[in-house]
C-alpha cells in the first residue's frame, strides 16, 4: 500500500500548536528565507519525493537487505540512486547553516520532512539521520578547519556521517569505552579498537564516510571524564577536498537483524594495520559532552521515527479495514460488511490514530522550542525554551517509540492472520519499530535521564512550568464550554493531578529511596508522554472548534480524536501514578537469587 504524507495534519500541528508563524520570524530563519507561505510547498515537494522514490524501496529493502562481502557493503538495489536524488535535491541540508551550504530552516520544518522520509523507509532514513547528528556534533565542537574540511560535503550529501559509541563491553554505559587514541605529535591521533552496531558504518551510497568516534587518550582518567571525540574519515581528505588513501578502518561484518534490514549495521575494526588516523574534536576528555549534542539530535529524530513508522502502519491498517469484508454489522446489515464497521476495529484504529496525533503534536511542539532556544531574539525566552526542549527529548524518544511498537502491533491485529503473513507488509512495520526503543539509549536510559537530570536536578521546576501551561489550557477548555471540551477537561484535570503528585513524590524521595523512585522511572516517562500528549490534543481540540466550519470532516475528526484520547487512553495516568508512588518497593522485593 503506498504511503501518503499527512500534509494537512502536519500543517495543522505546525500552525495551530507549534507556533510556525512565530518561528519563521526569528531573524536567523527569516534571513534564510523561511516563510509561512512557503511551508506547504516544501512539504508537498518532500511528500512527492518520499512517496514516489523512497517509499517503494521499503519492502524491497526488507526482502533484499544490505550485504557484506570481503569488507565491501552493497546496499539494497535502488538505495544508492535514491540517496543521490535526496542529496541533489538538498534534503540533507534543510536544517543546517547556510554558510556551509545548508538551507538554515527551522527544526519545525525539518521535523515534518524527517517524519516523511522515515514513514517512507526507516532503513533508508537512518543514513541522513545519523549524518545530521554528526554534522551537529562537528558544528558544536570541532575547530573551524575541521568543520570546513567535512561539513560542506556532508551537508551536500556527497559524504555521510556515523556515530561510533558502542563497543562489545560498552552499550548503555559509555564509561566502559576502551578504544584508544594515541597522539602522533602532528595534531593527529591513531585510533585502535572495535566498534559494534555502527549504523551505515560501511556502504556504497556515498564517496566517503565521516566517522565520529569515542576513544580514550593514553593518560585519560577512568570513566566518562576520560572519553574524547575524534573524527576519522573512511578515505583521507586532502586540503583541496580530494580523496586520498583508505584509512585503517575495516568493516569486518554486518549484523543480521529482526527489522530495519536494509540499514547496514556494521562491526568496525579501527587500527588493525597501524592505526586509523583521526582528528580530535574540541578538547580532550570532553567527548561525551559533545556526543550528547549529537545524541540529543539523534534521540529526537528516533522519536520521530516512532511517529513515522506508526503513521505508516496506521495507513495500512485503515486501508485493510476498509477492504476486508467479514461479519455483519452489529446494528444489522443484509450481509457481511467491511471490518471497519466493527466497534473493536474502530477501537484499534482510533487508538493508533490518537497515539500518533498526540506524539506528533508533542514532537513538533518540542521542535519549536528547539527553534526558540537557538533563534529567539529574547535571551530569557531562549533559556526557558532550552529547558523545556531538554525535558521533552527523552519523552519524545521514549514515549513515541514505545507507542510505535504498540501501534504497529495493533496494525498487525487489524489485519488478522494476514498481519502475521509477511506479504501484507504489516509485520515489517512491527519488526522495524522494535529497534526504536533500543538504540540511541534504551527507554530505561531515557527514563533515567527524565527522572535524574530533567526532574530531580532542578527540584521539579520544569515539570511544574509545564504543569502551569496545562492549567492554562484547562482554563481555555472551561471557557470553550462545548460538550467535547468539558469531557476532555474532566480527564485532563485528573491526569494532570496524577502528574503533579508524581513529580512531588519523585523530587522528595529521589535521594532517600532512590531504588524505589527509579523503579517507577518507566511509568513516569509514560505518564509524562500521556499527559503532555493529552495537553497537545486538548489544544488541538480548541483550535479545531474554531476552524470547524472550514472543513467539518477534518476538524470534526480532530475533535473526536482528542476526546477519544482523553476518555480512552489518558485514564492510564492514574494507574501509572499508583505504580510510581506505591509500586517501587515490590518491584525491588525479590533478591537476585530468587529469580
Ligand atoms: C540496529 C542497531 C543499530 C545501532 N546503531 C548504533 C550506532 O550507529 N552507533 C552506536 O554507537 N551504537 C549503535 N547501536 C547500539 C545501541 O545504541 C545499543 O545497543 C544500546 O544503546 C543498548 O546498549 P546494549 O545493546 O549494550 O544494551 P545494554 O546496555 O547491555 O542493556 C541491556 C538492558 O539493560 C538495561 N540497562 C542497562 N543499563 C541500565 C541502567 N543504567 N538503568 C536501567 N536499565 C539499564 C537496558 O535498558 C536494556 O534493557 C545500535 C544498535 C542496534 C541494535
Amino acid at each position: 500500500m503506498p504511503y501518503v504524507a499527512p500534509i494537512k495534519e502536519m500543517l495543522f500541528v505546525m500552525n495551530e500548536l507549534a507556533g510556525l508563524s512565530d518561528v519563521v520570524t526569528y531573524p536567523a530563519y527569516a534571513e534564510a528565507g523561511a516563510d509561512v507561505d512557503l511551508v506547504p510547498a516544501i512539504l508537498e515537494e518532500a511528500a512527492k519525493f518520499n512517496q514516489d522514490v523512497v517509499a517503494p524501496l521499503n519492502w524491497s529493502g526488507d526482502q533484499n537487505p544490505s550485504s557484506w562481502k570481503d569488507g565491501v557493503v552493497a546496499t539494497t538495489p535502488g538505495f544508492k540512486e535514491a540517496f543521490a536524488q535526496y542529496a541533489a535535491a538538498g534534503w540533507q541540508g534543510v536544517i543546517h547553516p547556510t554558510e556551509f551550504g545548508g538551507q538554515g530552516l527551522p527544526k519545525l520544518i525539518s521535523t515534518a520532512c524527517l517524519e516523511m522520509v522515515n514513514s517512507a523507509n526507516l532503513s533508508f532514513a537512518l543514513c541522513p539521520l545519523l549524518t545530521d547528528g554528526a554534522i551537529e556534533a562537528l558544528l558544536t565542537a570541532a575547530s573551524p578547519e575541521l568543520q570546513e574540511l567535512f561539513v560542506p560535503k556532508m551537508i551536500s550529501g556527497e559524504w555521510t556521517g556515523t556515530m561510533n559509541l558502542t563497543e562489545p563491553q560498552a552499550g548503555s554505559d559509555l564509561s566502559m569505552v576502551r578504544s584508544r587514541a594515541v597522539p602522533q605529535g602532528d595534531g593527529t591521533y591513531k585510533i585502535f579498537g572495535t566498534k559494534i552496531f555502527i549504523t551505515y558504518g560501511e556502504h556504497d551510497m556515498a564517496k566517503n564516510i565521516v566517522h565520529l568516534v569515542l576513544a580514550r587518550t593514553p593518560d585519560a582518567p577512568e570513566g566518562v571524564k576520560g572519553i574524547s571525540l575524534f573524527v576519522a574519515p573512511k578515505f583521507m581528505v586532502g586540503a583541496d577536498d580530494s580523496l586520498g588513501e583508505r584509512n585503517d578502518i575495516q568493516c569486518v561484518s554486518l549484523e543480521h537483524k529482526l527489522g530495519i534490514k536494509a540499514s547496514p549495521t556494521a562491526v568496525l575494526q579501527f587500527g588493525d594495520h597501524g592505526g586509523a588516523t583521526g582528528y580530535l574534536v574540541g578538547e580532550e576528555n570532553r567527548g561525551l559532552e559533545y556526543m550528547f549534542v549529537m545524541m540529543n539530535a539523534a534521540r529526537f529524530s528516533v522519536g520521530m521515527q516512532g511517529v513515522a513508522v506508526a503513521e505508516r502502519a496506521y495507513q495500512k491498517a485503515v486501508q485493510y479495514a476498509k477492504d476486508r469484508v467479514q461479519s455483519r454489522d452489529l446494528a444489522g446489515s443484509p450481509g457481511p460488511v467491511a471490518i471497519i464497521y466493527q466497534p473493536d476495529v474502530k477501537r484499534m484504529l482510533m487508538t493508533m490514530r490518537a497515539y500518533i496525533e498526540a506524539s506528533r503534536a508533542l514532537a513538533y511542539y518540542a521542535a519549536s522550542e528547539f527553534d526558540a532556544q537557538h533563534a529567539s531574539p529574547d535571551e530569557a525566552a531562549r533559556k526557558a525554551s532550552q529547558a523545556i526542549y531538554e525535558f521533552l527529548v527523552p519523552i519524545v524518544k521514549g514515549f513515541s517509540t514505545e507507542m510505535s511498537i504498540d501501534v504497529a502491533s495493533l496494525g498487525v491485529q487489524v489485519h488478522g492472520g494476514m498481519g502475521f503473513i509477511e506479504e501484507t507488509g504489516a509485520a515489517q512495520h512491527y519488526r522495524d519499530a522494535r529497534i526504536l526503543t533500543i538504540y540511541e539509549g534504551t527507554t530505561a536510559i531515557q527514563a533515567n535521564d527524565l527522572v535524574g537530570r530533567k526532574t530531580v536536578r532542578d527540584g521539579g521546576a520544569i515539570a511544574q512550568a509545564l504543569i502551569g501551561k496545562i492549567k492554562e489550557t484547562e482554563k481555555d477548555l472551561a471557557s470553550a464550554g462545548s460538550p467535547d471540551a468539558k469531557a476532555v477537561l474532566k480527564q485532563l484535570i485528573s491526569a494532570r493531578e496524577a502528574f503533579e503528585v508524581s513529580v512531588t513524590y519523585i523530587v522528595a524521595n529521589a535521594k532517600t529511596d532512590v531504588k524505589a523512585v527509579y523503579a517507577g522511572s518507566f511509568a513516569y516517562l509514560r505518564l509524562c508522554g500521556l499527559v503532555l500528549g493529552a495537553w497537545q490534543m486538548a489544544r488541538a481540540l480548541l483550535a479545531a472548534e474554531h476552524l470547524r466550519d472550514g472543513d467539518p470532516s477534518f476538524y470534526g475528526a480532530k475533535i473526536a480524536t482528542a476526546r477519544f484520547f482523553a476518555e480512552n487512553l489518558l485514564p492510564q495516568a492514574q494507574a501509572l501514578a499508583t505504580s510510581i508512588l506505591e509500586g517501587g518497593h515490590s518491584t525491588n522485593a525479590l533478591e537476585v537469587d530468587q529469580f
